[in-house]
């Protein structure tokens, strides 16, 4: 490409460039409590967009759900098979402490190609939201219609309660919509996650972990802490712990984890090539592997339990009436709540501890990793990330997404961006930041996806 070329390209790059740092400082802060949530900052978000992307706002539809946002563009000759691309743009708060540039300044480091721009959402998730709308802009400029509808679906309290992704497929299930393809944030274009492994990896979330709250509950009489019982509540309640830790789940391989392991590995180098395309028949070995060597091999082969909150008397010299321990529990895909209680029930082996499931959420159901839907994705990335090597994954965390399980067999779980161990490490963390590259060929993807609507 000549110089005069490339002039008008940078142009635009620079121009979605602004309009996406303009988003990224307005404060979306979703807060644990709702009280404390400043819904001007939502509102704001929400009424800078139809400046921002005029042709967006002129040919689709747009209705609030809550602060959560639903586009539809009405395809020339639908038959029913839409394309739902989705984000969020609430993030998780962030204040200037510890960070190297101010969490919602929008600084950018670095020139050229080097250039890495620093704010809260970047990566999680406005960068999808704002490369979504990007890409719809440039098609729509470009006079684009896409054959099937697409609906873009924004959700404002993700990194919460989800309430707005809930609503938003309440609506379309009414409608009758069943999407061909979902497409929400989870895995991203990796390195260094398999051994031997030296090529970047897009990881597609195919499924994702269920998860509840276990509530341990045991009652007792009150009393004065200097005659106490020899088992009060709150030993018999340690004890129960203690004896869920000591039982930990089995582990298992999925299928989808079997297929992880041979597509990486037959591009590993080295003697770990040959155990890794034999994954099914060497299961038990792989399996005590996984379980070993890190907390997150741990917790891709099994049901994890973490006790995260302790309740007691509330004077230092009283006996507690109750005792409470909440244990965030992450289910196994292939398991499901009933099984993980009943776990749980025979590791507590204790009658006097009540154990019950809160806001409890099945593992979501395994999308295809093959056929028409997979092939656009993977079609998509092979022409922006020709070195990528694409594969399923079940995703550790959760996601909106899984809501739209009801309404769809085919909802992955990818953000189109490169993301180093390092930037992995930011996400919900401090200095969270995107190289600008990564983001505007994120843009390419959706673009690509768009154009295969
Ligand atoms: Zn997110």
């Amino acid at each position: 490409m000549s110089a005069v070329d490339q002039a008008p390209v940078a142009a635009r790059e620079d121009a979605a460039l602004d309009r996406f740092r303009t988003l990224l400082r307005i404060p979306t802060m979703s807060r644990n409590d709702v009280e404390l949530t400043d819904w001007a900052a939502f509102d704001a978000f929400i009424a800078a967009l139809p400046g921002l992307y005029p042709a967006v706002h002129a040919a689709l539809e747009r209705e609030q759900h809550g602060h959560s946002l639903l586009y539809r563009w009405a395809g020339s000759a639908p038959t029913g098979r839409p394309t739902i691309l989705m984000g969020h743009y609430d993030v998780v708060p962030a204040t200037d402490e510890g960070w190297q540039h101010p969490p919602f300044a929008a600084e950018i480091t670095g020139t050229g190609d080097g250039r890495v721009l620093w704010n809260r959402g970047t990566l999680d998730d406005k960068g999808a939201v704002v490369a979504i709308l990007e890409a719809a802009e440039r098609l729509l400029g470009e006079g684009f219609t896409p054959t099937e509808d697409v609906y873009l679906s924004f959700g404002h309290d993700e990194e919460t309660v989800g309430t707005g992704a809930q609503t938003i497929v309440a609506a379309l299930r009414e409608r009758g919509i069943r999407p061909a393809l979902v497409l929400d944030e989870g895995g991203a274009i990796v390195e260094r996650i398999f051994p031997g492994v030296a090529r970047p990896i897009a990881v597609v979330g195919v499924s994702e972990k269920g998860i509840t709250s276990v509530r341990l509950t045991v009652e007792q009489h009150g009393g004065h802490a200097s005659t106490p019982p020899k088992m009060t509540a709150t030993v018999r309640l340690a004890r129960a712990i203690t004896r869920l830790n000591a039982k930990p789940f089995p582990a298992r391989l999925t299928e989808t984890n079997l297929q992880m392991v041979e597509t990486l590995g037959a591009h590993a180098s080295g003697p770990l090539r040959a155990v890794f395309t034999r994954a099914r028949r060497l299961q038990p070995l792989l399996r005590a592997g996984f379980g070993r060597l890190s907390d997150e091999t741990r917790a891709i082969v099994r049901t994890t339990t973490a006790v995260t909150q302790l309740r007691g008397s509330l004077a230092a010299n009283a006996l507690p009436e109750t005792a409470e321990a909440i244990v965030n529990v992450r289910i196994a895909v292939g398991s499901t709540v009933a099984e993980t209680m009943e776990h749980i029930r025979r590791a507590v082996r204790d009658p006097q501890v009540r154990i019950e499931a809160v806001d409890a959420s099945e593992p979501s159901p395994v999308s295809p990793s093959e056929g028409a839907e997979w092939d656009r994705v993977a079609g998509a990335l092979a022409q922006v990330h020709p070195h990528a090597i694409v594969t399923p994954y079940i995703m550790l965390g959760a996601s909106d997404s899984r809501h739209f399980t009801a309404i769809g067999d085919t909802v992955y779980r990818f953000t189109p961006f490169e993301m180093s161990t390092e930037e992995r490490g930011t996400l919900h963390a401090r200095d969270e930041r995107i190289h600008v590259r990564t983001w505007l060929r994120g843009i390419d993807v959706y673009a690509l996806l768009l154009r295969s609507s």
